[in-house]
């Protein structure tokens, strides 16, 4: 009857088969097409010549939802347009749950966002044992728009749809199926018979389909006072879970809220009306923005490993922190390893912490004991060569000291197949000048891995100047095995990401000399988004790491990265204040209940601060987050203007996964356009008087002129 490049519509036996496979894509979508189609096969439809209908999908999962590389055009729309576009859909919608027959959903695989909303417009939906479901758009700063939120609280109450929306959840076939969102899990292979033979039960007049039909039409079944408790209790803690910068999740309360008694059709308009509230939040637009930067790496990723050969067993020098976490990381993604060190204590140490995660994993029933064995076994703790030439990749995570890592590195190319790749994980010396000396430096990369490993999921694939191109897409294969995001990055002080952070500490050193509380700086920088301030994350990753990377970024980057007199850093660790690896820092560190370290303030810190402080000068709240965010802008765009990566993207993501920049505002250079770039042009020369490390960038001075943004 129809056939379109994403819908085709068949009548066989009274039933309309409505099949969604969009063309040239593996995955369905909700694009502009596939809705103009959608809308097409309903007026056919609605000529009513059938008795039932069945929806599905001949890819492999159902439907994943709206297209989200469209939503930024459209949250571009004035208000009015928005709801139009909304309206229009909606339309579709209501009219496909208002055909007088009854239909079933046949959904296998993943059904989200848009597509679990189309499978709610129909009585039944019979999913596939895999089939996953949920409403998970307020991840993108957005809220369900094409009556998610209408209809699921009528399918399972008002407490679990709120539950289910808010904290984006995606929901297995067999729990969806307790609550009533689905009314069948079968074995994948008998889904579309399982799907015609209740629709034949609704036909049939064995299924009341009318009732079902009427009841996501009605209001929702609360009295009064039952649901005011239930709608201010759940406000109280989804605020609290989702805290002030994301708007949507209290947004979704608020709206299911005012919707509650009213027909569907009433309580879309407030679902209308919220949804274009939340689009037009500069979250949902930073968040959609993230999420297009990870598909976009993940495409990146996948043109440089064409053709790769995937890394079947590797080698991991040092059983230290970042050498035990790496050989846990690849063992237990299934890619076995060799860890050498040269003292058993720390072998026993690495092989005892990987135990321990792994037992952590068995505790919560994320794996069970035979995989555990299985892990453990595929790491083999060495102090020796021995096996070298087994292995197809090596990463070397001795200690940061050029002359040991040069030894050590000549020593692993004797040892390894001439084909190995050895990578190191050094995380400030230059990659070039590493492989200096090196037989094969072709062969030869950096793979910088960030502490702990294990929950870090950055990992920058640095090309030193002679590595080659085959070399980069094993690290970049290897990192992928390994479940990390890769980034590739050309070679130089602090590669990316440490590159963008030691100016904005520096931000903060200049800060201190200015005589600002350091507890100050952490609030505001907290309270903009940042896990956690400058003085806490400087405790947190080391004062004598710190201390020591700041110096290499003073050498490699001396005219914007130097000082001239003591810093607080050197101060700090002068006075064997290393943060909380020896409890004491900017704060002293006690050990709560829960075993994990809670940051206390003792004012004997300032006795060290004292004599550092030059100067006071006053500051606005305002003034601080700028002294500490410029320099971080700067550098990012330094960063492209040294092709040190290809796009802004890559640096805004390599912030958010290597740092924890704050999601909602999609990165440094993003935030710069946010704050336009004139702005920040002449904010930053009101701190001129502190050097180059405020000078603003010749593209941002350029873009201040033109109006034109890096995204
Ligand atoms: P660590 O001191 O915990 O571990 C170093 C290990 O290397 C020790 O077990 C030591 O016995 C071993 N070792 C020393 N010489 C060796 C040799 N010749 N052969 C084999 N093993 C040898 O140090 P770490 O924190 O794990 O750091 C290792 C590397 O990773 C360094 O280059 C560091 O800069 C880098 N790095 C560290 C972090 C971090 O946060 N700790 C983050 C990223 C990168």
């Amino acid at each position: 009857m129809y056939q379109g490049e994403a819908f085709e519509l068949s009548l066989k036996d009274e039933i309309y088969h409505l099949v969604f496979n969009l063309k040239n894509t593996s995955a369905n979508v909700l694009n502009s097409q596939a809705l103009k189609e959608l809308g097409e096969c309903l007026e056919l439809m609605k000529k009513n010549v059938a008795k039932g209908m069945i929806l599905s999908s001949a890819k492999e999962g159902f439907i994943f939802g709206a297209d989200v590389t469209e939503f930024l055009t459209h949250f571009k729309k004035t208000d009015q347009e928005l709801k139009t576009w909304i309206s229009e859909i909606n339309k579709i919608f209501n009219d496909i749950e208002d055909l007088p027959f009854p239909k079933v959903a046949a959904i296998n695989g993943f059904a989200l966002g848009g597509g679990f909303e189309l499978a709610l417009t129909s009585e039944y939906r019979i999913a596939g044992i895999k089939a996953q479901v949920g409403l998970p758009e307020t991840k993108l700063g957005i809220m369900p728009g094409w009556g998610g939120t209408v209809r699921l609280p009528r399918l399972i109450g008002a407490d679990f749809a709120i539950e289910w929306i808010t904290s984006a959840k995606y929901v297995k076939a067999d729990e969806a199926l307790k609550l009533g969102a689905i009314d069948g899990v079968v074995e994948e292979s008998q889904l579309l018979q399982a799907a015609l033979k209740t629709l034949k039960h609704a036909m049939d007049g064995h299924l009341d389909w009318k009732k079902k039909q009427a009841d996501k039409k009605a209001p929702l079944k609360l009295d009064k006072i039952e649901s005011m408790m239930s709608f201010e209790g759940a406000k109280g803690m989804v605020f609290a879970a989702a805290g002030p910068h994301y708007p949507a999740p209290l947004k979704v309360v608020e709206e299911i809220q005012k919707g509650a008694r009213c027909s569907r059709d009433e309580a879309l308009v407030f679902e209308t009306d919220a949804f274009v509230f939340c689009a037009k939040t500069p979250q949902a637009e930073s968040l959609v923005q993230v999420f297009l930067g990870d598909q976009y790496l993940k495409k990146v990723s996948k043109k440089i490993t064409d053709g790769c050969i995937p890394t079947k067993k590797a080698a991991i020098l040092g059983a230290g922190i970042m050498g035990g976490g790496i050989s846990y990381q690849s063992a237990s993604t299934g890619t076995p390893v060799i860890m050498k060190d040269i003292k058993t204590e720390q072998l026993d140490l690495g092989m005892n912490e990987a135990s321990k995660l792994l037992t952590k994993l068995v505790e919560s029933k994320k794996m069970n004991q035979d995989k555990m064995a299985k892990v453990i076994t595929s790491i083999t703790p060495t102090l020796t060569f021995g096996d070298f030439t087994q292995v197809d990749f090596v990463v070397e995570a001795v200690v940061e000291n050029e002359k040991v890592k040069k030894t050590v590195l000549a020593d692993v190319e004797n040892a390894v197949d001439p084909k190995t790749i050895v990578a190191s994980n050094t995380s400030t010396i230059s990659i070039t000048s590493l492989s200096e000396g090196l037989k094969r430096p072709e062969n030869f990369i950096g793979m910088h891995f960030f502490n702990p490993v294990h929950r870090m999921p950055l990992v920058e694939i640095i090309r030193g100047k002679k590595s080659s191109e085959a070399s980069v897409a094993k690290g970049v294969q290897y990192a992928l095995q390994m479940g990390k995001t890769p980034i590739v990055v050309n070679d130089c002080p602090g590669f990316l990401v440490n590159r963008i952070l030691f100016p904005y500490f520096n931000g903060f050193i200049f800060m201190i000399d200015d005589g600002v509380e350091f507890t100050r700086i952490d609030k505001v920088m907290e309270k903009f988004g940042w896990p956690m301030g400058p003085a806490y994350l400087l405790d947190v990753v080391g004062i004598d790491t710190g201390e020591h990377a700041s110096k290499i970024m003073a050498q490699g980057f001396p005219d914007r990265m130097s000082f001239k007199e003591k810093t607080i850093l050197q101060a700090m660790y002068e006075n064997k204040r290393f943060g909380q690896k020896n409890a004491k820092g900017f704060y002293e560190y006690e050990i709560d209940k829960k075993g994990k370290p809670k940051k206390v303030l003792n004012p004997e810190v300032y006795n060290i601060i004292k004599p550092i402080v030059k100067r006071t000068v006053e500051v606005s709240d305002e003034d601080i987050l700028m002294r500490m965010m410029l320099p971080m802008i700067f550098e990012a765009s330094r960063c492209l203007e040294d092709k040190i990566v290809n796009s802004a993207t890559e640096v805004d993501m390599g912030l958010l996964l290597g740092l924890g920049f704050p999601p909602f505002r999609a990165g440094a250079l993003k935030y710069a356009d946010g704050l336009g770039h004139k702005k920040i042009v002449e904010s930053a020369a009101k701190f001129a008087h502190l050097g180059k490390l405020y000078e603003p960038t010749n593209t941002i001075k350029e873009f201040a002129q033109t109006n034109k943004t890096f995204y």
